[in-house]
């Protein structure tokens, strides 16, 4: 280390207030000064407003948080946060989000790795449309100022991201990503566009994705009851890769750095069945090959349940009332509460297929029950075992003769039967009909060269900025300039797709560009997906999200699968682009989810008004594990508060003490209180202070462990713990001399000096203030214990 600083402290009195100067002073610098007040004893307060402006200001100064450069050999990491929807506000569950994530990067720099933390807004979609609409203002104008105003809140709370590598989705800088990805999966047959049966709402006037259909078939966005409708739409295709997503869970939950909230909302998503599949082949010739999840039964099936979105099931519905009865399921729409099995439509084809035991003839249907339970496939209808086959068989008048079988008597075998899985997961619509998201790159020739790709070169198709959506349809559709265009293939006239990107279909790759130097990601698109730097970052080496992000990573596991084999991520052998990954859950309160609507919100601002950013970052580390949900009670906060405010109390005397006992030598700790000399004094005291060096050794190795398993809850205790075993070292000095000698001060405050170290990922304004009143030079990152020696002593 250059130029080490030298901290000067003296007692000065003026006009009966005495205060304590201490200076630092490194060659060539101007010196810090801090002046602490001290009257009646007290010392300066606790003041977190203040030595957290000064600690960010010191951040800004020093650049702390760049991303390093790939050209070294340090070992790197890429801490992946969530990408927020630029929705207005950074609410609590933000803030336990990110001071989990936030943690754990400075744990990383602590340690002497490079670490990439940053992320993107992700702000196109229909939230941001609808924030827009309802304060009269564009949606480019509301996300801007939405991206500004979350941003300062989170510069507030004192995150370590590196902001210079944040972006906003919807700059057409990034944006055209969306449309590079989009083309480069339609090449390769990964998106097509189809017909079939989406969710609608009504209300929103917009096709709506799985995930934004809740429980109870209501619109995420509005909570109006969703139906089902038949529209052309644009589909990713997932079915693809959802086997290599399964075969690869095992070998994620045994890599230990997948938690298991994670592990499971992937196996959720995905949603396995096993079973066994039998070829059925009808008299006319026709096969079907239906599934089930009760192999041991399928003698026992009594129909055939064929999915409205089977391949084959246009073959199926080929009688005219089967058929116009499908139409009328697809386009008359179906109500969610249609979806139960007592209700749920379905239809009769009239046709018939052998049961796979004693070729008895079982009757064929079609119902979209089958999509949510197996995906879009055919399966039996086994009502002796299955609680919903009996109702369907119930529905159908079948006889429930076969509910009187002994169940100790074996059934008759199934030969054809083959051990086979489904999943419930299946091809999604990627369209939407609202103007706030990226177009997508397809014109329609009014010639002969019918659905035309935009090519790569004359990407991006531009939204135009100055749209007024007014909450129903999609105005782009009504904007002529954006919607005529010239053929890519003919020169001729041609028409625009008036649909938008599914800002899901952003969110595929939004976890790409902070790894690209800002400066680079103006080139050419091909150029920057095969940015050198994205070997050096990728996959990233933890993801920290809610538990409610299981489909995003699940789709996000998918298309870099798809990347891999396409060309640009094909370093990525495993098609993983997060090698671990750590959900958290929700912050409720009073055991429920916080809404406006039920008046239970905590509001991060006035917490951090009141308390400070440190605070309100330890209290939502402190309250619960990751995996549980954090039930808000202000008590952790006043316990974090209470805490904090100690160590820095506890802290500021000791170094006035020791500041008075300056040149004093061991003079002062030799006056004792029965007058005994320094050595045997000394002697009395050491296995204190070997006693506190073992709980520091103690409180390094726990509190090494907890980080490492983001066990941050853990950490903030062992840190606790450990303060309070340096009140208590002191407590029993003080107990057998009248005053700590120097030797013993110095034990304690390179004790302190441990805990500002183990602290400084948890609550890191204030650790780093009393890391440099405690002697570091204040230019540095404060390294972790054991990493560098420079422990102040
Ligand atoms: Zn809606
Ligand atoms: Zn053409």
């Amino acid at each position: 280390m250059e130029g080490a600083a030298e901290r000067r402290k003296s007692l000065v009195s003026e006009g009966g207030q005495v205060a304590l100067s201490i200076a630092i002073v490194t060659p060539g610098q101007l010196p810090w000064i801090c002046s602490i007040a001290m009257s009646d004893g007290l010392y300066a307060r606790y003041d977190p407003h203040a030595i957290e402006a000064r600690r960010q200001a010191a951040w800004r100064a020093r650049d702390a948080f760049a991303t390093p450069s790939v050209e070294g050999d340090r070992p790197r990491r890429y801490i992946k946060p969530s990408a927020p929807f630029t929705s207005g506000n950074i609410h609590i569950g933000h803030v336990r989000s990110y001071s989990i994530g936030d943690a754990y990067a400075r744990f990383w720099r602590a340690r002497g790795e490079d670490v990439l933390f940053a992320f993107g807004f992700d702000a196109f979609g229909l939230p941001a449309e609808l924030g827009a609409i309802e304060r009269g203002l564009s949606p480019s104008d509301w996300v801007a100022g939405c991206a500004e105003h979350m941003r300062s809140q989170l510069e507030r709370l004192g995150y370590s991201f590196d902001w210079d590598r944040t972006f906003v989705s919807s700059d057409a800088l990034m944006y055209r990503w969306s449309q590079w990805l989009f083309v480069t999966l339609l090449d390769a047959g990964l998106i097509y566009r189809g017909t079939g049966a989406v969710d609608w709402c009504d209300t929103c006037q917009t096709t709506l994705a799985t995930i934004q259909v809740e429980e109870g078939g209501e619109c995420w966005r509005c909570h109006n009851p969703v139906r089902l409708i038949q529209r052309a739409q644009w589909y990713l295709r997932i079915s693809a890769y959802l086997q290599e997503n399964d075969e690869r869970l095992d070998t994620l939950a045994g890599s230990g750095v997948w938690d298991e909230v994670a592990l499971s909302s992937q196996r959720f998503v995905l949603g396995r069945v096993d079973g066994v599949e039998v070829d059925l082949d009808g008299s006319d010739g026709a096969t079907l090959t239906a599934f089930t999840p009760h192999g041991d039964a399928a003698a026992l099936a009594r129909f055939v349940l064929i999915s409205p979105k089977h391949p084959d099931v246009e073959t199926w519905a080929g009688a005219p009332e089967a058929r116009a009865r499908l139409e009328e399921l697809r386009s008359g729409g179906l109500e969610r509460s249609d979806r139960d099995a007592e209700a749920i439509p379905l239809v009769d084809t009239g046709r018939t297929l052998p049961s796979p035991a004693d070729g008895e003839p079982l009757p064929v249907l079609i119902s979209p029950l089958v999509d949510g339970r197996f995906g879009a496939t055919a399966v039996l209808g086994i009502p002796a075992r299955d609680h919903t086959d009996a109702l369907i068989a119930g529905r159908l008048g079948l006889g429930q003769d076969d509910e009187q079988q002994d169940p100790t008597e074996p059934l008759p075998p199934v030969s054809a039967a083959r051990p086979a899985v489904r999943y419930r997961a299946g091809d999604f619509s990627i369209s939407r009909q609202r103007s706030w998201g990226t177009p997508i790159p397809i014109v329609y020739c009014d010639g002969d060269c019918g659905v035309v790709p935009v090519p790569v070169e004359q990407l991006p198709v531009l939204l135009p900025l100055d749209l007024k959506p007014t909450g129903a349809g999609n105005p782009l559709a009504e904007r002529e300039d954006f919607v005529q265009t010239t053929c890519p293939r003919c020169g001729g006239p041609a028409r625009r797709e008036t649909d938008t990107l599914d800002c899901h279909f952003d969110a595929l790759w939004l976890w790409v560009p902070v790894c690209v130097p800002p400066e680079d990601r103006e080139r050419s698109l091909e150029e920057i997906f095969a940015h050198e730097d994205l070997r050096a970052w990728l996959p990233s080496e933890r993801v920290v999200a809610g538990s409610d992000s299981g489909n995003f990573v699940f789709d996000q596991r998918i298309v870099t699968k798809a990347l891999r084999d396409l060309g640009p991520l094909a370093f990525l052998a495993e098609g993983e682009p997060f090698a671990g990954c750590l959900f958290h859950e929700m912050v409720i309160r009073d055991g429920r989810k916080m809404s406006k609507h039920l008046g239970n919100v905590v509001d991060p601002d006035e917490l951090v008004a009141r308390y400070g950013a440190d605070t309100v970052r330890l209290a939502t580390l402190y309250a619960a594990r990751p995996q549980r949900a954090l039930n808000w009670s202000d008590s952790a906060v006043l316990r974090c508060h209470r805490f904090l405010t100690q160590v820095w109390d506890f802290t500021q005397s000791q170094l006035a003490a020791a500041s008075a006992t300056v040149g004093e030598g061991d003079q002062a700790a030799a006056v004792d209180r029965e007058g005994t000399e320094g050595e045997r004094m000394r002697d009395t005291t050491e296995h204190l202070r070997a006693r506190l060096e073992k709980w520091c050794a103690a409180a390094v190795e726990k509190t090494t462990e907890e980080m490492l398993a983001l066990e941050m809850h853990s950490a903030v205790r062992n840190v606790m713990r450990l303060f309070d075993r340096i009140k208590d070292f002191e407590k029993r000095v003080l107990a057998r001399t009248a005053a700590l000698s120097t030797t013993d001060r110095d034990a304690l405050l390179g004790a302190l000096g441990v805990l500002a170290q183990l602290l400084a990922p948890l609550a890191p304004h204030l650790a780093e203030e009393l890391w440099i009143e405690l002697g570091s030079d204040e230019d540095d990152q404060i390294p972790w214990p054991g990493v560098s020696s420079r422990v102040p002593a």
